[in-house]
């Protein structure tokens, strides 16, 4: 929102505008911004006196763009865009992960820090927001090249980064050996070996069990306290996954476990059906090391990528990349519950279809919140060098999820708002609590 900031009274000229997007952003590098400042328009109605602060929810904090050349195995040097963004730390050090992905921009990064400020809020972890990300296709790398970019990159980003500044964690091809070598680098760089700098990482060097599953784990768990308040069972039910990486074949592996079907997976190969269910952990180890390959898992028919959305089901998981669920494909959609594994899937104008429809859309900040809680337990965990079980571990995060999704679900009756409304409600609130009671230094 463009805002005329007035003149204290008995200067000559106002003091200028706050201005609704940075002008580092470049016109063509502005969606994913746009649509992240379009979630918080539809929450400031409700944020009462505290929507005098929202302008910090519309703005990162800090921005940092780096190079990260790269020398090739082939002697040739590359360079490559790198970022991280601190959206809002008010409440505590940033938390996000770091993306590897030929199309990320710094637009899309905003919008991913974004969303970790108002998820972390929302589950009310002591955390801010942040994420990071470099633009270049690692499928193209040799190993040894994406160690040395991972090892530039953590150097580059080392004036942001730290224990109690900004503790980055895997998010889209980015895993427990890239945070293993972001750990490195940071140690070596500071002459103190530092476990707690990153999360996600290894178990054999202080990650935590059930940080790997953690956050399709976390989905299922959501989406079993929404079908419970919506009546709709569990056994039995029919769910579509789109993607099939960390988030979305660890979500179709626990729907199992809690006696639903996978009835369509969609990956960057292609989409398959299934009408009777289909086996994840088969899906799994047939396409370990195949990528490529999804179509040709027996058992399952090829479908065409549009297809995909028509499915007949009643759960669908987007656990792929943003935007996937646009005012294109939505009127498409059978389920009667969308889980958003993903980060940003479902566009503003889409969900509008949707919830016209009757669709319940739970969304991204308290869906795929159990990847950055079990984030939080393996960052207590190292401070006091200590391991939990893998029980104790599920345990917390099923009792956290509940009850953040409960109080979201709440919020949602009480106001007669979207899920993702009162999702934001909730974490803004806190977020601009904690800005108002730090004031604005100086
Ligand atoms: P991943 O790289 O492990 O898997 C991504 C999957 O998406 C792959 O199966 C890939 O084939 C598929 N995909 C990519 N482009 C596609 C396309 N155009 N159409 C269909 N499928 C496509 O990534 P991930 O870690 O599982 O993350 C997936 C999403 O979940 C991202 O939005 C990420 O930000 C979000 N997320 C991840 C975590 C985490 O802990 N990893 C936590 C919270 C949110």
């Amino acid at each position: 929102m463009s805002r005329e900031v007035r003149a204290a009274p008995g200067n000559a000229v106002a003091l200028g505008t706050t201005p609704r997007l940075p002008s580092y952003l470049p016109e063509e590098d502005r969606a994913p911004w746009e649509m992240f400042l379009a979630q918080i328009d539809r929450v400031l109605p409700h944020l009462g006196r505290l929507s005098r602060w929202a302008d910090v929810l519309r703005r990162p904090k800090r921005v940092l763009v780096v190079d990260v050349p790269l020398r090739a195995d082939s002697g040739e040097i590359l360079h490559f865009e790198g970022y991280r963004v601190h959206h809002n730390v008010a409440r505590g050090p940033g938390k996000g992960g770091i993306r590897y992905h030929p199309d990320v921009s710094l637009a899309d990064v905003m919008a991913l820090a974004g969303w970790m400020t108002v998820k972390n809020a929302t589950v009310n972890l002591p955390y801010g927001g942040a994420k990071g990300g470099v633009r270049f296709d690692p499928a193209a790398c040799s190993i040894a090249e994406l160690e040395r970019v991972t090892r530039r990159y953590a150097s580059e980003i080392g004036l942001l980064i730290g224990p109690e500044q900004d503790i980055p964690a895997p998010d889209v091809n980015t895993g427990e050996r890239e945070m293993a070598w972001i750990m490195d680098t940071y140690s070596m760089n500071s002459g103190a070996s530092t476990p707690r700098v990153v999360t996600g990482k290894p178990v054999s060097m202080g990650g935590s069990l059930g940080r790997r599953d953690a956050t399709g784990r976390g989905v299922v768990i959501v989406a079993r306290e929404a079908m419970i308040r919506l009546g709709m069972p569990m056994t039995g039910a029919r769910v579509a996954v789109q993607g099939f990486g960390n988030v979305g074949s660890a979500a179709a592996r626990t729907f199992v476990e809690y006696g639903a079907k996978i009835v369509a997976v969609q990956n960057r190969s292609g989409a398959i059906h299934a009408p009777d269910g289909l086996d994840p952990v088969a899906l799994t180890d047939f396409l370990a090391g195949r990528e490529g390959s999804l179509v040709e898992f027996p058992g399952a028919h090829p479908i065409d990528a549009d297809a995909f959305w028509s499915v007949d089901c009643d759960v669908l998981v987007p656990a792929a990349l943003a935007r996937s669920i646009t005012s294109k494909n939505a009127p498409q959609i059978r389920a009667r519950l969308i889980v958003e594994g993903a980060n940003g899937p479902t566009t503003p104008q889409a969900e509008d279809i949707l919830i016209d429809a009757g669709t319940t859309v739970v969304p991204d900040v308290i869906a795929n919140a159990g990847g950055v809680i079990v984030s939080y337990f393996e960052w207590v965990q190292n401070a006091s060098s200590f391991a939990w079980s893998e029980q104790d571990i599920n345990l917390r995060l099923d009792r956290i999820l509940d009850d953040a999704f409960g109080a979201v679900w709440q919020e949602a009756r009480r106001l007669q708002l979207p899920l993702r409304v009162a999702a934001f409600l909730i974490g803004c609130t806190r977020v601009l609590e904690a800005h108002e009671l730090r004031g604005l230094y100086p």
